[in-house]
């Protein structure tokens, strides 16, 4: 699958210092310094082809897109892989739903997602894979898993026996109940007859009538949602033997901790005998004006139809960064004005003749960075830098600043 356009990064000084990254571990519970290394190897989940692109997709992307600037701007090479789930169930409800072919619908979606991550000068992934295209890599992966007595059959379909890792559940800590609950809220099929564990999940699904199918050796039928991630991170992301872990950094929304994230773990964790990631990072969810944002709610708000209305694509991704990327939070008309405000009035200071000194003002954003993101420090620091050019500046250049606002934050003015 063609990523999107390349976004230009430029180079910041290398006179500033950049602490090693501290991130929450979801897995962990706590905030935990990365291991210092030359290459991390970044895997975020990407998105199923309808109802894109939506400001809680945009936060998701920004956040990793937050970590894989910093890791660069660092020193440090990011090799970053993204999947499309261009074959599901949702996708093929919501192309019935709406009377239009499933593939039309997909490649409509992908294509106003690639175009709006430009717009909001997100970096594109190395590699950005179709589940479809990972078939190949899926089947092989389920015969692997069979040779180790880790799939099962239920009719003409096959279960991954979750219990075959023994650290099943130690990523998500929820209780069982809690499992129950959310893996049938999030597609998973807990009653199903035949099944050996109700939390035991799909890896590959035969044919059903008028559904598209795929030739495999179980017969014609398609993948399953999570083995999907769990072959492309490990087939592209390409492990380093020496290292404990597969990758460094496995991503997504929070909605993914369990069971998308959980079953990916447990699967990679049996076939290597290893950690999928080392960290594991999720971002926070986004309502709107006081309510959950949902499809079933119809209250999504899209960044292609902001961006319709003349919305600032830069104001967008600082009001995104006035929350930690880790918290839930509403989104509001009022957030994208305010944004719009101080994003022009910096533009104006830093197109000016004098401002306050910038060094500092670098510094603290680099810092704050590598303090788990905290975005609303670094937006706090600049804002203040903005009042204190508005009193009366010393300093006649500004660009070290507008360049470290590009490179750490994406922000170009
Ligand atoms: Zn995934």
């Amino acid at each position: 699958m063609k990523s999107w356009h390349e976004v230009e990064v430029p180079t910041i000084d290398s006179s500033f210092d950049f602490p090693v990254l501290q991130l929450t571990n979801s897995a962990s519970g706590s905030k935990e310094l990365l291991v210092s290394k030359p290459l991390y190897r970044m895997y975020v989940c990407g998105i199923t082809p309808y109802d894109a692109t939506h400001l809680g997709h945009a936060a998701t992307y920004l956040t990793f897109d937050l970590i894989n600037r910093y890791l660069r701007a660092s020193g440090s090479e990011v090799r970053y892989v993204q999947n499309i789930t261009d074959i599901d169930d949702p996708l093929l409800e919501r192309a019935k739903r709406d009377g239009v072919d499933w593939t039309d619908l997909a490649h409509q979606q992908i294509d106003l997602f690639r175009s709006d991550m430009v717009n909001l000068r997100v970096i594109p992934p190395a590699d950005y894979i179709g589940a479809v295209d990972a078939i190949p890599l899926v089947t092989a992966a389920i015969q692997e898993l069979s040779r180790i007595n880790s799939i099962y059959s239920v009719d003409e379909d096959l279960y991954f026996d979750v219990h075959s890792d023994k650290q099943f559940g130690k990523r998500s800590h929820l209780s069982s109940d809690e499992m129950l609950r959310i893996f049938s809220e999030r597609g998973g099929d807990p009653n199903r007859v035949g099944k050996a564990h109700p939390l035991d999940c799909l890896v590959w699904m035969s044919q059903r009538p008028n559904e598209p199918g795929w030739p495999s050796p179980f017969g014609m039928g398609r993948p399953g949602w999570h083995i999907e991630c769990t072959v492309i991170a490990i087939k592209y992301l390409d492990p380093d033997s020496n290292d404990s872990a597969l990758i460094d950094i496995q991503g997504g929304g929070s909605d993914l901790i369990f069971p998308h994230h959980e079953m990916c773990a447990a699967q990679a964790e049996v076939m290597s005998r290893k950690p999928l990631a080392a960290t594991y990072v999720h971002a926070g969810m986004i309502g709107l004006d006081g309510e959950k944002m949902s499809k079933s709610k119809g209250n999504l708000v899209f960044v292609s139809k902001l961006l319709e209305a003349g919305r600032d694509p830069m104001a967008i991704r600082w009001a995104l960064m006035k929350s930690h990327y880790r918290t839930d939070r509403m989104w509001t008309d009022e957030l994208l004005v305010e944004a719009e405000v101080e994003i022009n009035l910096l533009r104006s200071f830093l197109s000016g003749s004098l401002v306050a000194p910038t060094a500092s003002l670098i510094q603290t954003i680099i810092d704050s960075l590598a303090n788990d993101l905290d975005t609303p420090a670094v937006v706090q620091a600049v804002l203040t830098w903005s009042s204190q050019s508005q009193s009366g500046g010393e300093q006649t250049d500004a660009k070290s600043l507008l360049t470290a606002l590009d490179t750490l934050l994406g922000i170009k003015l």
